[in-house]
């Protein structure tokens, strides 16, 4: 080019991170970490041995207003975006508690943000945000259809102003605490040719429908309020079907983007709690008169769990920051929610490993953490079918499914 340019004067050293976090976030966090400071590991311990819902945590989230945060303020909710209830959760999870029992509501609300009536919106959102009623139950999976979602069998029958569902749902977390619950169901026979068809969504009232929805709970690995759902008759008001009738699957999938930020954050706020414990107790204990830290068999996984999982929360924070811009996202919600998951499942076997028996006693929390984070290789959605969608729509190799 022949042209000399002139060396650049701006000092680089002081130049701001551009993937550094904005100030109100680190904020946010404090505040979110103040709540848990008031119910320490003691108190997820004795709610795990006993498997009792961790009704008065989940008060204190709703009364200082952090589940809330995706509606918005006309509804008195809080009017932020996907990236702080990202940072919320994540944030939970990182002081040592399950952001589990109260995730669900910001997983679902886009569905009903973007396809509720306004008379929908207006009856149940004010309500949800002050947490005098909760939305907390999703119920999809049924006995012979999980990760293939549009085999669901539960039917919804139109008769004149109301649908009559009947059906079984399993593993649905939260439906005896919670006053909502999203279904969904079969408004019209599967069609081979496109199976996504004739799915419809149904916001149902739980305090209404008692004696028609049966639940049957379900001890599980980790402390989760999960049942077996069954509908029996129950009559829905036609003016409760959320969006167009039939087309509930695109619904629900428009939220798929949300609920994969979202669990990244809860991921990355496991690894961090547990490579916090680990470089902690590595540095700490000492057998054969130094630090098991000093040791690369100990020191490495866990520095390597670290690199992964600083790595997985700058593709959350992009996939999160594209969500709310309003940009298409699919590819890295899907990358995020992957890498979150693997890193913190490393960071969560580098801490049993550092602790090494102790890991395995309940009294150091190390086993309830890595049997919480496990769930998100599995639930809500596989990594395998997350993988398949990289393969797939990112890649464009052929489907599985
Ligand atoms: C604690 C807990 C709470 C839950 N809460 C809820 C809830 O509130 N609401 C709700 O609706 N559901 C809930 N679920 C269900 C959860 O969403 C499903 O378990 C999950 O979607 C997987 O479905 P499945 O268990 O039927 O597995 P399946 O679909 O039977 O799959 C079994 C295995 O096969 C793999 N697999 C299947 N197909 C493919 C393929 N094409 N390629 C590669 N691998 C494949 C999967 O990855 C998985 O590992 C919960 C589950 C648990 C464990």
């Amino acid at each position: 080019m022949g042209e000399t340019r002139e060396r650049s004067v701006i000092d680089r050293s002081v130049a701001e991170d551009p993937f550094s976090e904005p100030p109100y976030i680190t904020e946010l966090r404090r505040k979110v970490a103040a709540v848990c400071h008031q119910f320490p590991d003691s108190y997820w311990r004795d709610l795990d041995a006993r498997r009792v819902y961790p009704e008065a945590f989940v008060a204190a989230l709703t009364a200082g207003g952090w589940l809330n945060v995706l509606i918005p303020t006309e509804y008195g909710g809080g009017g932020l975006g996907i990236t702080e209830a990202a940072a919320i959760l994540e944030e939970i999870n990182r002081q040592g508690a399950n952001a589990g029992p109260a995730h669900a509501q910001m997983y679902i609300m886009g569905t009903l943000l973007r396809y509720g009536t306004k008379e929908q919106k207006e009856r149940y959102l004010p309500g949800i945000a002050s947490g005098e009623i909760r939305l907390q139950a999703f119920g999809v999976t049924e006995p012979d259809a999980g990760s293939d979602t549009t085999s669901i069998t539960t039917t919804a029958t139109r008769h004149g102003d109301v649908f009559v569902i009947r059906g079984r749902k399993i593993y649905i977390s939260r439906v005896q605490h919670s006053d909502l619950m999203l279904l969904l169901a079969r408004t019209a026979p599967r069609d081979g040719q496109k199976p996504t068809a004739g799915l419809s969504v149904f916001l149902i009232d739980l305090r209404a429908a008692s004696d028609r929805v049966r639940c049957r709970p379900l001890r599980m690995m980790m402390n989760n309020e999960t049942n077996e759902v069954e509908i029996d008759d129950l009559e829905v008001p036609a003016e409760n079907l959320v969006g167009i009738e039939g087309e509930g699957f695109r619904h629900i999938i428009d939220g798929w983007n949300a609920e994969r930020i979202l669990i990244a954050g809860e991921c990355v706020g496991d690894g961090r709690w547990f490579i916090e414990r680990a470089s902690r107790y590595a540095t700490d204990r000492v057998v054969f008169g130094r630090p098991i830290g000093s040791n690369q068999g100990v020191q490495f996984p866990i520095a390597s769990a670290h690199a992964h999982l600083e790595s997985a929360d700058l593709i959350r924070r992009r996939a999160a920051a594209r969500f709310d811009a309003g940009l298409p996202c699919g590819p890295e919600a899907n990358m995020a929610k992957y890498l979150a998951v693997e890193a913190s499942w490393a960071a969560a076997n580098a801490c049993v490993d550092t602790f090494g028996g102790h890991g395995f006693n309940a009294e150091h929390d190390v086993e309830r953490k890595f049997r919480e984070t496990r769930l998100y290789r599995v639930a809500p959605i596989s990594n395998n079918l997350i993988l398949a969608y990289i393969g797939h729509r990112v890649l464009g190799m052929p489907r599985s499914y």
